[in-house]
């Protein structure tokens, strides 16, 4: 398992299908092939990256 965008394995299990990438700082989630990226706010919100942050 690495991380889908800077391909490190330093990311952590946050739930069924849902990692955090430590390097990234994004929490994303796998299914059937389709992978969503999420910033996490301080207060815990999760936003969609897409909508948050320009790649
Ligand atoms: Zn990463």
């Amino acid at each position: 398992m690495h991380c889908p965008i800077c391909g490190t394995c330093d990311i952590g299990r946050v739930g069924t299908n849902q990692y955090y990438c430590w390097n990234c700082l994004l929490e994303f989630s796998r299914d059937k092939g389709e992978v969503k990226f999420f910033y996490v706010e301080s207060d815990g919100t999760l936003v969609n990256v897409d909508e948050k942050v320009e790649i």
